[in-house]
């Protein structure tokens, strides 16, 4: 016997889950409510996915075409706080890029891809939510563009600003991303509403260095109301990737996490599908398993997230860095 699975939601989640039951013979159905390609609000820095976890969902030669990502330094507003190297390398890519290379893998593995198809409701039985995260009334606003022609001074920099943060990563090609999580100010609008963010919150040198580069302006994108952390859960959906569980931005971590869910739903999902257990049993299996494998560093993002986005916050881990006490190592592990 084999069972079908209908993921909706064809972001980095719900592709590497179609595409790794694919590769075991599952059919696959996957609704997604875009197209691709298309830019979309993201660091597009990875950090903390094993090798091991894309060479199971079949993506190991698709992540190798990302720029490698070894150095880091940080502002507080104009001042440069920390230099470092990272505790472990990363990858910077355009999401533009990956999100396409994963959905040609789809459908190349034989996956039926229905593009433009915002899905609602249906048989909860065979059915895995990867559409992201839960729109919500929430306070923060993700903004993000590709710049040409921008020097950066490691291959990410963090910029820590009044109203929130903003990362600009190498993506190769010459691009570099820069992409920020502020606190939504009403009063901020217009075209370049990313500088407007910058200029308020502190970070005008920023914005200098991208008015006198190139920017794509294709690639502009925004995205406003959502909540960081668990995400409120439907009785009887399952739901991965974001829709599960934001982690702040700042980790790096939540396209990992994507992945790494992808691949721990796998195995349940296989055996449902080849009719060795029922619906309930897998559900109830995979989400132990997410619990298990992504409270802690859920928790330990949450606490660390207002040092970033608070005054009080910034000048507590500028001092504490300052004093060469800041356990930046352990920070990152922990996280992952
Ligand atoms: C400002 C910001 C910066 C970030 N920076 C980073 C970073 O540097 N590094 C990092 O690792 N992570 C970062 N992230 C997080 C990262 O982008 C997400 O964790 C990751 O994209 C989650 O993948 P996903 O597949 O779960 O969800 P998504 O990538 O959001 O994909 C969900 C898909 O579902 C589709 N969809 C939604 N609803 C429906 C529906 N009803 N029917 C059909 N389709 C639907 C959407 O169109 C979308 O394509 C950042 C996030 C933000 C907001």
């Amino acid at each position: 016997m084999t069972r079908a699975i209908k993921i909706v939601g064809g972001g980095l989640c719900g592709l590497s889950l179609g595409i790794a039951l694919r590769r075991r013979g599952v059919p696959v159905t996957l609704h997604e409510a875009g197209r691709y390609p298309r830019h979309r609000v993201c660091g597009e820095f990875i950090s903390g996915v094993r090798r091991e976890v894309l060479e199971t969902l079949g993506l190991e030669d698709i992540l190798q075409t990302g720029v490698s990502q070894e150095s880091t330094v940080w502002y507080h507003g104009s001042r440069r706080v920390l230099v470092a190297k990272l505790p472990e390398r990363a990858l910077g890519i355009s999401r533009w890029v990956l999100d396409h290379a994963l959905q040609l893998r789809f459908q190349e593995v034989g996956g039926v891809l229905v593009e433009r198809s915002r899905v609602t409701s249906g048989n909860p039985e065979g059915q895995v939510w990867c559409c992201g995260r839960v729109p919500a009334r929430g306070q923060w606003i993700g903004l993000k563009c590709h710049v040409r022609g921008m020097d950066v001074e490691a291959d990410l920099e963090v910029h820590l600003g009044r109203n929130g943060y903003v990362g600009a990563a190498r993506v190769g090609d010459g691009r570099v991303n820069v992409c920020g999580l502020f606190r939504v100010d009403r009063s901020l609008a217009g075209q370049d509403v990313l500088s407007a963010y910058l200029e308020a919150g502190g970070l005008s040198v920023l914005a200098r260095r991208m008015s006198v580069a190139s920017v794509d302006e294709s690639s502009r994108a925004a995205v406003a109301g959502f909540c960081l952390g668990r995400q409120p859960k439907e009785v009887g959906r399952l739901a991965l990737g974001d829709a599960w569980g934001m982690i702040p931005p700042f980790t790096g971590n939540g396209m990992s996490m994507a992945f790494e869910s992808a691949e721990l739903a796998l195995d349940p999902l296989s055996r449902y599908a080849d009719g060795m257990t029922d619906w309930n049993e897998a559900e109830k299996c995979i989400e132990r398993q997410l619990r298990i494998k992504f409270s802690r560093r859920l928790l330990g993002s949450q606490i660390l997230h207002p040092c970033l986005t608070s005054s009080i916050g910034q000048s507590f881990l500028t001092a504490v860095n300052r004093s060469g006490l800041l356990p930046f190592a352990l920070c990152f592990r922990l996280l992952r």
